[in-house]
Formats: C-alpha cells, sequence, structure tokens
C-alpha cells in the first residue's frame, strides 16, 4: 500500500505537531503532502526542512513571503490564504485532512476537505459549535468520513458499537446507548476560592494541570467554555439531544469518557493525556498504530474521583449547554463571543471572570435567526464579533 497523502491544518500548533510527531513514527504509512498555519514562519520553515511538503500556506501573505524567501532552495511551494487553503485541503491527491487550526478560521478549509469526500480527523471543535447540521449534512452528502480527535469525543467514537460510529442507526438509543458520560479535568481553578477568580492571570489561566495545549483552549478549559463547546460538538457528532450528554468532572484525566448503556454497562477509554492517542487512532482507523504513548501503569495511580461540575464556578459551562438547546445560532453566536474575549484576556485588556460577562451579554443583545446557510453562518459570527468588541470597549 503506497503512504497516505495528509494535509494538516495548523501545522505549527499543538495539535499539528502532535499530528506530525505520529507521521515521523509511522513514515511508511503517511506522506505529508500540506501544511498551513496562520503566521508562525521559522517553526513552519523547520516542520517544511523536514516534512518537504508539496505545499506550505500561510494565512498571510507577508508570512508566505517570509517563508518562500526561505525555503528557495526546495522543492515546497508556498501560497497564501484562506482560499488556498481550500483547494489544497480538496485536492484530488489528498487522503486525509487534519483540521487543527484554533477557532472559526478553521471552518471554511474543513469544510472544503468534507465537499471533497475526504477523511478528515476533527481537532477544530469550533467549526462544528459554528455550523452542526450544515456540517453534518456535508459531511453525509459528500461521503467524507469524519473522526472526532478531541479526546473526549475520539474516546466517545471508541466507547460506540459500530453502528453508531458509522451513522447506520439514526439514534443512539437504537443500539441501547442511555447516556454519554462527557468527562473533564476541571482545569486549574477547580479547587480555587470562587471569590478570588476575579483576580486570576494570564499565566494561571493557561497552566493547565494535565494537558500541553494552544493558549485559546487552554483558557477555555480553565473557564470550562471548552467542556461546553465540546457538549455542543458531540451533540452533533453522536447526533443526540442536549438531555443524552452529562458533563462528569474527573480531575486525573485518565478516563477521556464514557458511554452507558440500557443494562446497566458503562464503557470508557482511557489513556495518558496525550493528544497523541486520539490523533494515532484517527490517522490508522480501524487498524492502531505507534503513537508514541506509554500506557498508563495502574500501580501508580492515587485518586480516581468523579464529581458534577459547579456551574458557580463554571457559568461559562451553564451557557454554553443552554446555547445548544437554543439552537444554531445561539451556539454560533457564543463561540464568536468567546473567541473575542478569550483574545481579550490574553492581551490583559480584560478579567478572566469578564469573559462570561462578554459571552453572556453578547447573547442577550443579538438576535437570534435560523440559520440554514454558511454566508448566514459567518454573516452571524462577524456580527457577534462586533458586539463583543463594543462590550468589551465599554468594560475599559
Ligand atoms: P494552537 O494555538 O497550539 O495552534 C493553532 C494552529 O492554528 C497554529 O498552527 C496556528 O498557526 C494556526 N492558525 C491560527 N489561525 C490561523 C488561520 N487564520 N489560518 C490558518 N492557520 C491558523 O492550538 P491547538 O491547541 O493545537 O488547538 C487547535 C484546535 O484543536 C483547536 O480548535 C482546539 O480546540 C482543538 N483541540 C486541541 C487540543 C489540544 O490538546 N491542544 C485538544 C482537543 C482539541
Ligand atoms: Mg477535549
Amino acid at each position: 500500500m503506497s503512504a497516505q497523502q495528509l494535509v494538516v491544518l495548523g501545522a505549527t500548533g499543538s495539535i499539528g505537531l502532535s499530528t506530525l510527531d505520529v507521521v515521523e513514527r509511522n513514515p511508511s504509512r503517511y506522506q505529508v503532502y500540506a501544511l498551513a498555519a496562520g503566521r508562525n514562519v521559522e517553526k513552519m520553515a523547520q516542520l517544511c526542512f523536514k516534512h518537504k511538503p508539496r505545499y506550505a500556506i500561510m494565512d498571510e501573505q507577508a508570512a508566505a513571503k517570509a517563508l518562500a524567501d526561505i525555503l528557495a532552495s526546495t522543492e515546497t511551494e508556498v501560497l497564501a490564504g484562506v482560499v488556498e487553503m481550500q483547494d489544497i485541503a480538496s485536492h484530488v491527491d489528498v487522503d486525509i485532512v487534519m483540521s487543527a487550526i484554533v477557532g472559526a478560521a478553521g471552518l471554511l478549509p474543513t469544510l472544503s476537505a468534507v465537499e471533497a469526500g475526504k477523511k478528515v480527523l476533527l481537532a477544530n471543535k469550533e467549526s462544528l459549535v459554528m455550523s452542526g447540521q450544515l456540517f453534518m449534512d456535508k459531511v453525509k452528502q459528500h461521503g467524507a468520513t469524519l473522526l472526532p480527535i478531541d479526546s473526549e469525543h475520539n474516546a466517545i467514537y471508541q466507547c460506540l458499537p459500530q453502528q453508531a460510529q458509522n451513522g447506520s442507526v439514526d439514534s443512539i438509543h437504537k443500539c441501547g446507548i442511555s447516556k454519554i458520560l462527557l468527562t473533564g479535568s476541571g482545569g486549574p481553578f477547580l479547587h480555587r476560592d470562587i471569590k478570588s477568580l476575579e483576580s486570576v492571570t494570564v499565566e494561571e489561566a493557561v497552566a493547565h494541570p494535565n494537558w500541553s495545549m494552544g493558549q485559546k483552549i487552554s483558557v477555555d478549559s480553565a473557564t470550562m467554555m471548552n467542556k461546553g463547546l465540546e457538549f455542543i460538538e458531540a451533540k452533533w457528532l453522536f447526533n443526540c439531544q442536549a438531555d443524552d450528554i452529562e458533563v462528569v468532572i474527573h480531575p486525573q484525566s485518565m478516563i477521556h469518557s464514557m458511554v452507558q448503556y440500557r443494562d446497566g454497562s458503562v464503557i470508557a477509554q482511557m489513556g495518558q493525556p496525550d493528544m497523541r492517542t486520539p490523533i494515532a487512532y484517527g490517522l490508522a482507523y480501524p487498524e492502531r498504530i505507534d503513537a508514541g504513548v506509554e500506557p498508563l501503569d495502574f500501580a501508580s495511580i492515587v485518586d480516581f474521583t468523579f464529581t458534577k461540575p459547579d456551574y458557580a464556578r463554571y457559568p461559562n459551562l451553564q451557557l454554553a449547554i443552554d446555547a445548544c438547546s437554543a439552537g444554531q445560532a445561539a451556539t454560533t453566536t457564543l463561540n464568536a463571543a468567546n473567541e473575542v474575549a478569550v483574545a481579550a484576556f490574553l492581551n490583559k485588556q480584560i478579567g478572566f471572570c469578564d469573559i462570561y460577562r462578554v459571552n453572556a451579554q453578547t447573547l442577550e443583545l443579538s438576535e437570534l435567526s435560523v440559520l440554514k446557510s454558511i454566508e448566514s453562518i459567518m454573516e452571524t459570527d462577524r456580527r457577534a464579533r462586533r458586539v463583543a468588541e463594543q462590550i468589551i470597549a465599554s468594560m475599559r
């Protein structure tokens, strides 16, 4: 079998680098066809020298120009912009697309891969949160293979019977499932005095106890908006309702999520908190390959605990669960507001608890209409960003 051609969208990020690590361990199986990233020219150049992709795409023209200068003596062709990312993600020579751009910027290239019927490994949860029904309809319509990479959803997928994995049943209840148990660590502030959360610093917020990740998802994990986005992601991936999903706090991050069946069985997927496991699972599905991850050492596990989430500590989680029931316009609006709010927090323009205020007020001030087309989704995203920016400006 010849090597499968892989595109990594978001190559310079945490998931992108973990993907390339797994690829390096399995060189006869995968060949890097193209790498895409935002503006980190230096990192991208290093990756291109190592993996020799046919194409390297930067989001920005200036970054692409700088990269092209560095790669002038190589065979890699440098391109710029989202349209080029869409073209390459849907190229006829491509087999697999890893969707690991952070935020709404990942939506269009990921949808192009779906529309071209590729095997799509989905780390970019924001794209499903923004466009759930439309996204899933396109997966069906174009015969794409969608494999969840988010560790929780990858775990749930692994715990599902085959009919539910391949979408041949229209409801998880038809294969005896009673609940999806979405686990989360609770992030760095699980035990911190709630009143002191107002003074959380950027450095404290991005210091996740178990996982090493990009800045945006690290802040989302601290507010538990990440679990909220994952709740919405699970609803779309597994074709279920908000009532079918329960969030469970499991601070050790050894169980990555569980599926509970009607007969009382609960199937859990376990492993180290290392994204190379779900990435390797997605790359090789239905086979298993080396991911470079050590197995769990059960003799050294001290604590193994579970609790309910405290919504007073994590109001963003409640907001996302409510938005999930309210519908697509609410989740698109919340996702956009949250991206703007987290960026403002990382830039030290607003405080940690202001992230919730911006999200809640943006939802309150936004008109939520029915979203059926990609244009209406993008317009709702833009409108919500403007509202969130105005709220932030009024806070200063
Ligand atoms: P990161 O910040 O480390 O990396 C983001 C990547 O996206 C970088 O390569 C960056 O250059 C690229 N990027 C940013 N804006 C871009 C644009 N406009 N066009 C093209 N590329 C752009 O983030 P991450 O932690 O790797 O997360 C990536 C995605 O995966 C997020 O959606 C996140 O929620 C999801 N995810 C991450 C983890 C994890 O452990 N890191 C786990 C589950 C899900
Ligand atoms: Mg996750």
